[in-house]
């Protein structure tokens, strides 16, 4: 007899709905959810074989681990034994040298209830606010700017708007190869609808480019100036929205008097494109009547990440292109959760839906709704803090879960030198690959995607039930489990939940009267609908909510969105004469993340199996480099060794290295953080890494 579940795909914030078939072995097959609003039957190649990360369980850690110290192996123990030692562990660090010395360093791909436990844990009864996560990498800039912009961290639109739009401006993403669900939507939008015009920013000719009315090829760290340039077009030639620029915004005069000091001209110099290209862009959105942009990395992970967002949602505010279908700035999530993750309140400055740490009575709500420790005003150490405090000796303990921070963070050298000093370091993970292990004192195993039940909110505020199908092998639990059990180890009340749906149905209580409302929501509810878009208010004739702000009223005191102005300068360290070239990073179809789960599927491997340097033919050419020689990307940080691809279709002075690979038999040459740099955007503490001075030479 056959099992049929539906649940979600784990991979990227796409959230791609899927029938996973279970048969009398227990062997997992799955297919695209064809009733699934986001994906309706399609899947990416990552979601298409995402079952053989379960099946295949040669690499899982199977059960808790310890060591007394650091001379010797670790042993496996009892799940009693491994949390008795760190709960005393945690309780002897604490007494003598104040919460502040342990931290929780977490994932996106982490669940909202094992993020909401996680969170109530260190802000709510360790006493401090030092959990953050990898999202820290991924989203923060956008984040910040949407807070400064509409008042909250609130994405306006959906991916239906896709078909409402007629024009759509992809800036710094590659949603083709990252997003690929969402962009097999976009082709077919195109495919119905011929006229609809796409724009595509970005220094690389990448897939989403094919089928680009135009792409704007900037240089690196340029995306403020070509913002500002289509700004100022649409102003010059009346197209901006006035009557919503009057009565929905602030900040409209000043924002024009600074668009105004650079001409489009001096802008396309800058930019490194055309006069007539960036002119052609800004026809396009003048034309539209619905106006969509899409982003990712390419703006978020930058020293000036917040203003690039902000300066690309001000295109939104000066033509209205908000809160209605078709309409509305839309980053793209990288990880499957990072949505439900902000709304726990899951990183170092947040608290419980969308609540913020520096308000007294947001930490007075969730103190009294969680009744434990008194809340600290102090943000807690973000993901590249955490790793200055290591160094230092701030932190002397840390918990890794469900991430694998030594191929990830940037300068990432230093940030293993930094793990080295920690006194305590705990790691929760599925697989035995990841680098951090080699560091772990304690080792606690958790069960993976199909293992364990729970919800992930996608990158269109959709809140979708993941169905648990098969057991965890050996002893491996639910990571909310492990944080449950943990709590009741240090002796704290409040974390004897039952069921995963009871800790749900806690999170959904304290969202009740705030923007992200789902106390309408329960598990039988998601079950039931299979997923909605918050808010999803106690209502019986709520049906969730499509799009936000339709009544152009936003989350701002004035409730007016704010167009912000600022200079449009690049801070990231500049390119030198001995590091001539500026380094990129990002992402390639088949793997995901740091492969933990991908590096063990064969059939993803195909696609591309090795790691590369992408280099323009002309840069190859003055350094001798050919096709597939082995090349040397090095800088202050370290360096990379890697094929070399020579390719037209990237920037001259631009090189690429994908971001995926780490220690291969103990050889770190592939690891492109080696090189990148640990600079961070200064309000959403973003690191910058889509920008590094390198050189390169034929190895
Ligand atoms: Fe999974 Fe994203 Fe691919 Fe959809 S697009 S199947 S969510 S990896």
């Amino acid at each position: 007899m056959q099992a049929s579940f539906k649940t979600t795909c784990c991979y990227c914030g796409v959230g791609c709905g899927i029938v996973v078939q279970q048969d009398r072995q227990g062997r997992l097959q799955v297919s695209g959810d064809k009733d699934h609003p986001v994906n309706r039957g399609m899947l990416c190649s990552k979601g298409m074989n995402l079952h053989y990360t379960v099946m295949d369980t040669s690499d899982r850690l199977l059960y808790p681990e310890m060591r007394y110290n650091r001379q010797m192996a670790r042993q496996r123990v009892s799940w009693d034994q491994a949390l008795d030692r760190t709960a005393a562990v945690f309780r002897t660090l604490i007494a003598q040298y104040g919460p502040d010395a342990v931290a929780i360093y977490a994932s996106g791909q982490c669940l909202t209830e094992e993020y909401y436990v996680l969170n109530k844990l260190m802000k709510g009864f360790i006493g401090s606010n030092n959990i953050d996560t990898n999202s820290r990498l991924c989203m923060s800039s956008a984040v910040a700017a949407y807070k400064m912009a509409l008042g909250e961290d609130a994405v306006p639109g959906c991916y239906d708007d896709i078909e409402l739009a007629d024009c759509i401006f992809v800036a710094g993403a590659n949603p083709a190869w990252c997003h690929p669900i969402l962009w097999r939507r976009v082709e077919a939008a195109r495919a119905a609808n011929p006229a609809l015009k796409i724009i595509v920013s970005d220094p690389r000719a990448t897939q989403t480019c094919s089928i680009a009315n135009v792409h704007l090829q900037l240089n690196p760290g340029t995306d403020i100036v070509l913002h500002h340039a289509l700004g100022r077009w649409l102003i010059e030639n009346n197209y901006t929205d006035n009557r919503f620029i009057q009565q929905h915004t602030e900040g409209f005069a000043t924002y024009r008097e600074a668009v105004m000091q650079r001409s489009i001209a001096e802008a396309a110099a800058i930019c490194g494109i055309t006069e007539a290209a960036i002119c052609e862009a800004a026809a396009y959105m003048s034309q539209a009547k619905g106006f969509i942009s899409m982003w990712t990395m390419g703006l978020n992970q930058s020293a000036v990440g917040v203003r690039k967002n902000l300066s690309l949602i001000n295109l939104h505010l000066i033509t209205g292109h908000i809160g209605r279908p078709g309409s509305g700035p839309f980053s793209l999530t990288g990880q499957p959760n990072a949505m439900g993750g902000r709304e726990v309140g899951g990183l170092a400055n947040l608290l419980p839906a969308h609540r913020v740490l520096d308000n007294p009575q947001h930490r007075a709500e969730v103190q009294a709704f969680w009744g434990g420790a008194t809340i600290s005003p102090k943000p807690g150490f973000t993901a590249t803090e955490m790793v200055e405090a290591l160094e230092d000796g701030r932190l002397k303990a840390i918990w890794i879960t469900g991430t694998n921070p030594l191929v990830s963070l940037p300068d990432v050298r230093r940030a293993e030198a930094a793990l080295q000093k920690a006194r305590f370091v705990v790691v929760q993970e599925i697989s035995n690959k990841p680098e951090t292990l080699r560091y772990a004192d304690v080792v606690f195993p958790a069960a993976a995607w199909a293992e364990k039940e729970g919800t992930m909110t996608n990158a269109e505020r959709r809140i979708s039930y993941l169905h648990k199908i098969t057991n965890a092998p050996g002893e491996a639990l639910p990571d909310a489990e492990i944080t449950c059990r943990f709590a009741q180890k240090m002796g704290y009340h409040g974390f004897n939940y039952q069921s995963a749906a009871e800790i749900y149905a806690e999170h959904c209580r304290l969202t009740a009267g705030t923007h992200i409302d789902i106390s309408g929501l329960d598990y039988a509810t998601l079950q039931a609908q299979r997923s909605v878009q918050w808010p999803y208010p106690k209502d019986t004739a709520h049906t969730g909510t499509a799009r936000l702000f339709t009544d152009h009223q936003f989350y701002t005191p004035s409730s007016r969105a704010i167009i912000h102005s600022f200079d449009d300068g690049n801070t990231s360290a500049p390119i030198s004469p001995t590091h001539p070239l500026i380094l990129t990073t990002g992402r390639i179809r088949d793997q995901w993340h740091t492969m933990s789960k991908t590096g063990k599927v064969n059939k993803l491997k195909q696609h591309i199996a090795n790691a590369f340097l992408e280099i323009h033919p002309d840069d190859a050419r003055q350094r001798h480099i050919a096709q597939d020689d082995i090349v040397e990307i090095f800088n202050a940080q370290g360096s990379v060794r890697v094929k070399a691809k020579l390719s037209a279709s990237i920037k001259k002075g631009v090189v690429f290295l994908p971001m995926h690979w780490g220690k291969i038999l103990q050889n770190d040459l592939h690891r492109a953080n080696n090189i990148t740099h640990a600079l961070i955007d200064p309000i959403s503490k973003q690191p910058d890494l889509k920008f590094a001075a390198v050189q390169v030479q034929r190895y």
